[in-house]
């Protein structure tokens, strides 16, 4: 991949004048043109009301979706200049992802589908599995390896979809509403998990509604109507 970089050297994400319009009549403006850099080992909490261009910020940063106007440079590769297999290589092997509904493979094992995030490595089976095992232990389920989602509770579910995620590698998890649907001992667990892999020095953005969740990241992005703002920190409890 030859692109130009970006001007933050250490950053893992910059949005420079990023904006997404979809079309209609009216044109909806999901997301104003943003300015938005994210350094390496930040932790971010992205919060807004529904409709306000959560999803939309997130997609783009995961290179789902591409911006109708301005840059997305993600560890300083001008994303705009991939190609489609370029992007999909990056979305595979720096980007790792965590939704609100864990989106795991129901008849499969945990092990199973940890290995899902490895899929496009090329790597050899015995390396595969060992990686999902471990990256499984990583997580607290070194004991629960061989269960299938069904028998898992919410927050061991959850705990299976961040070591998917997470068994890449990658340079940025992105997680959308992680804890929507768990209790609040089990947000508890994967909040101090997340803690953990940010004491490490993964770059972490969560979009949320829940202040509980934001309270843990180092920052805290409000996003309105499209607009991105960022209070002062020490306006925060
Ligand atoms: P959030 O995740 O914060 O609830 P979204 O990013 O999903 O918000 O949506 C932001 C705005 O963009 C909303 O007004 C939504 O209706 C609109 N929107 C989202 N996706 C599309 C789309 N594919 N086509 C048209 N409008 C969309
Ligand atoms: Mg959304």
């Amino acid at each position: 991949m030859t692109a130009t970089r970006g001007d933050a050297p250490s950053a893992v994400v910059e949005l420079r004048g990023a904006a997404r319009t979809f079309k209609g009549n009216p044109p909806v403006h999901a997301l104003r043109p943003v300015e938005l850099t994210v350094a390496a080992g930040e932790y971010v909490a992205v919060m807004g009301p529904s409709g306000s261009g959560k999803s939309t910020m997130l997609n783009l940063l995961g290179l789902l979706d591409t911006p109708t106007s301005g840059e997305y440079f993600l560890e300083g590769l001008a994303t705009a200049e991939l190609s489609e297999s370029e992007r999909a290589d990056v979305r595979a092997f720096q980007i790792g992802f965590v939704f609100q509904a864990f989106h795991l493979i129901g008849y499969r094992s945990a092990v199973e589908n940890v290995e899902i995030g490895l899929l496009y490595q090329h790597l050899k089976p015995k390396v595969r599995r060992q990686r999902a095992i471990d990256e499984l232990t990583r997580v607290g389920l070194g004991h629960r390896l061989w269960a299938t989602p069904p028998k898992l509770s919410g927050g061991e579910r959850q705990r299976v979809a961040l070591a998917r995620a997470l068994v890449c590698s990658p340079a940025l998890l992105l997680c959308d509403e992680p804890t929507g649907n768990l209790d609040s001992v089990t947000t508890g667990q994967i909040l101090d998990l997340l803690d953990r892999l940010h004491n490490d020095g993964l770059t972490i953005v969560v979009i949320t509604h829940d202040a509980e969740v934001a309270d843990r990241a180092q920052r805290v992005i409000v996003i309105r109507d499209g607009e991105l703002s960022e209070p002062d920190p020490r306006s925060r409890r």
